[in-house]
C-alpha cells in the first residue's frame, strides 16, 4: 500500500521537524507532490489524518498539497511534460520534475515559558 507509506513518510519527517523545534502542536504540513509519483493524494491526506488522530502533537494538523506537474528534457534539446515520448526525436525523454514527494513546510505551535 503506496499510500500508507507516503503517508507515513510525510507525519514522521514533519514530527521530526516538530521535535526539533520543541513544537508542542503541530497545525499545518505541506507537501509537494509530483504527478509522476504515481499516488492517489486524497488517499494520502485520510491516511495522514489517522496517523495524526494518533498523535496528540498532531491533533488537528491539516496536510496541505501541492500536485508538480511533470517536466521532461530530451537530449534533443525538447523540454515539455511529455513522459514518454519525445515529439522531436522519438526517444524517452528524461523525468526531470513531478516524480518527487516532499514535505515543504510543517507549521508548528512552540510553548513560549
Ligand atoms: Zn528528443
Amino acid at each position: 500500500m503506496h499510500e500508507y507509506t507516503v503517508a507515513y513518510d510525510i507525519y514522521a519527517t514533519a514530527r521530526r521537524a516538530a521535535l526539533d523545534n520543541a513544537a508542542t502542536r503541530v497545525k499545518k504540513v505541506s507537501a509537494d507532490f509530483g504527478d509522476m509519483s504515481m499516488i492517489n493524494p486524497e488517499q494520502v491526506e485520510f491516511l495522514f489524518a489517522t496517523l495524526c488522530e494518533q498523535d496528540e502533537l498532531f491533533h488537528g494538523a491539516v496536510l496541505e498539497y501541492r500536485n508538480i506537474a511533470v517536466k521532461s528534457e530530451c537530449p534533443c534539446g525538447y523540454t515539455g511534460d511529455e513522459r514518454y515520448v519525445c515529439p522531436q526525436c522519438g526517444k524517452l525523454p528524461q523525468i526531470v520534475e513531478g516524480r518527487e514527494i516532499c514535505v515543504t513546510n510543517v507549521e508548528i505551535e512552540v510553548d513560549d515559558e
